[in-house]
């Protein structure tokens, strides 16, 4: 099997698939969907923030590839007539889904258990779990008219090494990659793979939130990173399924 961090995706490798990025507004999501749209996928940007989210509308159509599109949605707040709008939406203009990066994520607090505010672990805990669950139960019927459909779920350093001080951030990482792991058993006699990545360290806001005295200088770019995005999003990753990939 390729090694996906050394994948060198054909100029067409994602053409025609749709793709749905969670948190594309910024960040690694922002880069992989330029990349994807680069490389011929229609691409669906998600993210909270209007004016961030154009601005990716606007760096994928001075690439003059397919035009994006974009849904907005705060992913604390939606409840089931906003996922309800979000299928009839996505169904309205594509028909299917071939791929869903959940990619938005929330940091919470960094802090000893005892500081930790009960409101904010709940919303980062509904953020980085509870919002994949409902995203993906809801996006399954599109999920399955693709020839080649494919969720990938987005991990991290705390998984392979638990530390302290991570707050609801640590145990919603383990639960993301549990439910990965879970729906790639459910779904293994159909044609949806299911895998996570983690990104390694990138230079991003959530990274520079969580370690604010950090020289940023030595951190990669979230474009130098995408190419596992790429192999697992498209058709390279077919017949890949529970799998937790590395980026760097
Ligand atoms: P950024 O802070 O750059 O981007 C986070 C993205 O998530 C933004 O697009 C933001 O949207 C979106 N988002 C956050 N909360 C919500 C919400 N309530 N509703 C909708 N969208 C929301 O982070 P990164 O790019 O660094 O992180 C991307 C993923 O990678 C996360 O899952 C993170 O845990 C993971 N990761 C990152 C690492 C790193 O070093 N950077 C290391 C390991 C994992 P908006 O801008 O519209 O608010």
């Amino acid at each position: 099997m390729t090694d996906p961090r050394t994948y060198i995706p054909a100029s067409d490798a994602l053409a025609d698939r749709v793709i749905l990025i969670t948190g594309a507004s910024d960040g690694i999501g922002k880069a992989v969907a330029v990349a994807a749209a680069a490389h011929g996928a229609r691409v669906i940007l998600h993210g909270r923030n209007i004016k961030r989210l154009e601005a990716a509308y606007d760096e994928i159509v001075a690439l003059n590839q397919r035009r994006p599109s974009i849904l907005p949605l705060d992913l604390e707040k939606a409840g089931p007539a906003e996922y309800d709008a979000l299928y009839a939406a996505i169904e309205t203009e594509f028909g299917r889904l071939d791929a869903l990066l959940h990619n938005a994520g929330m940091l919470g607090d960094r802090a000893p258990i005892e500081h930790l505010d009960v409101p904010k672990w709940m919303r980062t805990m509904h953020v980085n779990v509870t919002a994949p669950f409902l995203l993906t139960q809801r996006c399954l019927p599109l999920l399955r008219k693709s020839t080649d459909g494919s969720i990938v779920f987005t991990s991290s350093g705390v998984v392979p090494k638990p530390r302290a001080y991570w707050g609801a951030y640590l145990p919603s990482k383990w639960a993301s990659e549990g439910l990965m792991r879970m729906l790639a058993d459910e779904l293994e006699s159909e044609r949806i793979r299911v895998n996570s990545l983690d990104p390694g360290k990138v230079k991003t806001n959530m990274r520079y939130q969580a370690y604010p005295a950090e020289d940023r200088s030595t951190l990669p770019e979230p474009e130098s990173i995408v190419a596992p995005y790429l192999f697992l999003l498209g058709t390279a990753g077919k017949g890949i399924s529970g799998q937790a990939f590395d980026c760097q």
